[in-house]
């Protein structure tokens, strides 16, 4: 069984005015199938093939030396993309609830005091990468990752992330990076942020 992209659980044109059709439909059918791709062909006949993916993430090491890099980039890539599209919602944004809610003002002081750091990580992140919160030895952890690198490499747990690769947000928001990490504030999907949170714990 080769790596499978997920379907989205909203269409392209759920997001908007937030995010418009034209940052999420090259992005999921292009960018992520094409790592899903390269992922898979890679692979291809080896016992690396059919592992689940946070496993072959976590056990990158055992994969040939003469394949590991595109496996490293590529399986990043695959796990960085399903959980971004799994951190957008239409019917997000607002603030976080539950315990994941409690745990953000118990730990950052109060959501707005997280929502700086958050951005500032997405914001200064230098080049393409990523910004992140994640449960580390049961704390939450704000933090950016360059190209296909994810917190998931450094035994945390990712719990929601924005992609700020330029292919992400270009379309829309050509150079203004800032704008798309203020609008994505909008349509944050706390729920499933909720549940991952809930499973690391
Ligand atoms: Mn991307």
């Amino acid at each position: 069984m080769a790596f499978t992209q997920d379907a989205l659980d909203y269409g392209f044109n759920d997001l908007a005015p937030n995010f418009e059709a034209s940052i999420l439909e090259i992005h999921y059918g292009k960018h992520h199938a094409g790592y899903i791709a390269k992922l898979n062909a890679a692979l291809e006949g080896t016992e690396f093939a059919d592992m689940d993916l946070e496993d072959l993430i976590k056990n990158l090491d055992k994969v040939p030396a003469n394949i590991r890099g595109g496996v490293r980039k590529n399986a990043g890539q695959h796990y960085n993309h399903s959980l971004y599209w799994k951190s957008l919602s239409p019917n997000g944004g607002g603030n976080p609830t539950g315990a994941l809610g409690d745990a953000i003002t118990a730990e950052f002081g109060s959501f707005d005091a997280f929502k700086e750091q958050f951005s500032n990580a997405a914001a200064t992140q230098f080049g393409s990468g990523w910004a992140w919160l994640s449960v580390k030895d049961g704390k939450l952890v704000v933090s950016s990752t360059s190209n296909e690198d994810t917190p998931l490499m450094d035994g945390a747990s990712p719990i929601l992330t924005l992609d700020v690769w330029e292919h992400a947000y270009y379309l829309q928001f050509q150079n203004r990076r800032p704008d798309f990490i203020a609008t994505f504030w909008n349509v944050v999907n706390w729920e499933n942020a909720n549940a991952l949170y809930a499973a690391a714990k």
